[in-house]
Formats: structure tokens, C-alpha cells, sequence
């Protein structure tokens, strides 16, 4: 199996880099890619724990942008995860996020609901990228709600009342971030903005690629953007966005997987874009 969509404790995701190799590979995961939110700080640790048991293992990113008030993830694999532009770019993101959920914190507090997050912001580790579930967390902690998926329903998800527009760069900047890291860029979920015009102008903004495969897509949004890709002849990635146990979310590992010809495409040419 091959799973394009991996978080780790460098972003939200439960686990540290190696208790995810231990589990993908148990799933029976042999190839992987990272993609942490606006962090590239787990690739490293997670590379030598996947290289130790015979994983093949892509640096990759999920970074966030904003569009028409929504956010957009766009996806980059075979980065270069060492170099300055990308490292300022990605320290900018995060400061970013750090506001917002303070913002977000404040309404919480707004609406009856206060959690203590200044330690959480204040102690998280170097590169780590805070975003809303360590909100959940911290709503649970307090005592105001029992599970991560209520925390979103009644406050963190988009509409609910502790929800907070974000500040954020265009998804045509980020796809060029992922260009100027020798990357390749993949439009993540798109089923998920529920908003095909939206998902055309992103399309047009310069993708190489489109997560096609997502445990959220039905098997219509499925189809749907195979022939997207086709008719813009870009490339197809996918993977099962696994969090870690107990993160409120349905996708688990091995629900999803790319073909390994679909793969191979993606290798050949992100080795081109490098040559
Ligand atoms: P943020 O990065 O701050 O926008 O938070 C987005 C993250 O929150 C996603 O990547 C998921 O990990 C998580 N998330 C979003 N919606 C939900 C939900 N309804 N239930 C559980 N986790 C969610
Ligand atoms: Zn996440
Ligand atoms: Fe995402
Ligand atoms: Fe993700």
C-alpha cells in the first residue's frame, strides 16, 4: 500500500514520527509521505524510523491557504525540506496559526467556554504547528466538552461560534513555495470545499497534481476529479489523512491507497522537475 497523507506530533497528528512508522507499516504501508501542517519538522526523525524498516519515505507538506474565506490545503511532495526560503515561509505560516487560535481562544472565552492555552502556545516544541485540535484538546481538558468531534461541532468547525476566519496567503503563493522547495504540488481533499469553481481556480493557479484518493471523497467525487485530472492532464496522489487513534476522524490506515503506477508518475516527475 502507499499513503501519500500522514500526520505526526510536528503538526496534529497523535503520534510521534516513530509510533506512525510502527502503525503504517503493522497496516501494511510500504511506501509513505509525511504532510504535516506548514512544518517540516517531523520529516527527518520520520524518515529514519521508516528507511530502519524498509519504507520508502517522500518528504512531503500539507500547507494552508485561503481563498474566497476558505481554507485550501495544497499538498507538496519530494520537497527539499532544508532549504532558508522554504524555513522563513513556513515560520511565517505558523506564527500565523499561533494567532489565530489565541483569536479563537478569546471567542471561546466570549461564549462561557475559557481553556488555558498560553502554556500550550508558550511550551510547544521548535517547527511544531499548532491548528485547532489542540483547541478540541484543550476544550476537553477544561471540562466543556467530552470528545473531539463535539469540541468541533458546538465551537471549532467552520460556522460554529468559536470559529475564526483565517489571514492567509493565496493558494497560487504556496503553490510557488512548493516549486521554489523543488516540490511538486497536490490539491488536497478537494471534495472537501464542496465548491468545484473554487476548485478550477485552484486548478488554474498551477498544480501539478490532485488529491484524488481521500477517505472523505465518495466514490462520485472520485471520478469527478480522475477526469478533472485527466483533462488537465496533471497527476493524481492520495492517502488516508490518518491523525492518530482517538482524533474524532473516520479515516483510518489502509482505507485508502495509491496505485503504484499513479505513484511511479508522480516519482518520474518530480525527478524531471529536478533534473
Ligand atoms: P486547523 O489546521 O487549525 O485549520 O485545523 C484543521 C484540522 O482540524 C484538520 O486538519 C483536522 O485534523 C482537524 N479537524 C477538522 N475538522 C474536524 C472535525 N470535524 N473533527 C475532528 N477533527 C477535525
Ligand atoms: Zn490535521
Ligand atoms: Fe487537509
Ligand atoms: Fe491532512
Amino acid at each position: 500500500m502507499i499513503d501519500l497523507h500522514l500526520h505526526t506530533t510536528a503538526s496534529d497528528g497523535r503520534l510521534t514520527p516513530e509510533g506512525l512508522v510502527a502503525d503504517v507499516y503493522a497496516a501494511g504501508c510500504r511506501t509513505i509521505a509525511v504532510t504535516d501542517h506548514d512544518t517540516v519538522a517531523g520529516l527527518s526523525d520520520t524518515r529514519i524510523a521508516a528507511e530502519a524498516v524498509g519504507l520508502a519515505f517522500v518528504d512531503g507538506i500539507e500547507m494552508t491557504a485561503v481563498a474566497a474565506q476558505r481554507d485550501v490545503h495544497i499538498l507538496g511532495y519530494f520537497i527539499d525540506p532544508e532549504g532558508p526560503r522554504l524555513h522563513a515561509f513556513l515560520a511565517t505560516q505558523r506564527e500565523r496559526r499561533r494567532e489565530r487560535l489565541q483569536l479563537m481562544a478569546a471567542r471561546l472565552a466570549e461564549l462561557g467556554v475559557p481553556v488555558a492555552i498560553d502554556d500550550l502556545v508558550a511550551s510547544a516544541a521548535p517547527g511544531k504547528s499548532l491548528g485547532r485540535p489542540a483547541l478540541a484538546q484543550a476544550l476537553i481538558r477544561a471540562g466543556h466538552v467530552k470528545s473531539v468531534p463535539e469540541a468541533f461541532d458546538r465551537y471549532l468547525a467552520e460556522g460554529r461560534p468559536g470559529y475564526v476566519t483565517r489571514e492567509g496567503t493565496r493558494p497560487s503563493a504556496v503553490i510557488d513555495e512548493i516549486h521554489a522547495a523543488r516540490g511538486l504540488a497536490s490539491l488536497a481533499h478537494p471534495g472537501k470545499l464542496h465548491d468545484d469553481d473554487l476548485v478550477d481556480a485552484i486548478v488554474q493557479a498551477g498544480v501539478d497534481a490532485v488529491e484524488v484518493f481521500h477517505p472523505d471523497h465518495t466514490q462520485k467525487d472520485i471520478a469527478r476529479y480522475q477526469r478533472l485530472a485527466e483533462r488537465h492532464g496533471l497527476l493524481v496522489t492520495g492517502g488516508s489523512d490518518y491523525h492518530g487513534p482517538n482524533t474524532g476522524r473516520a479515516s483510518g490506515l489502509g482505507s485508502v491507497s495509491l496505485s503504484t503506477p499513479a505513484f511511479d508518475r508522480l516519482e518520474q516527475a518530480a525527478r524531471a522537475r529536478r533534473a
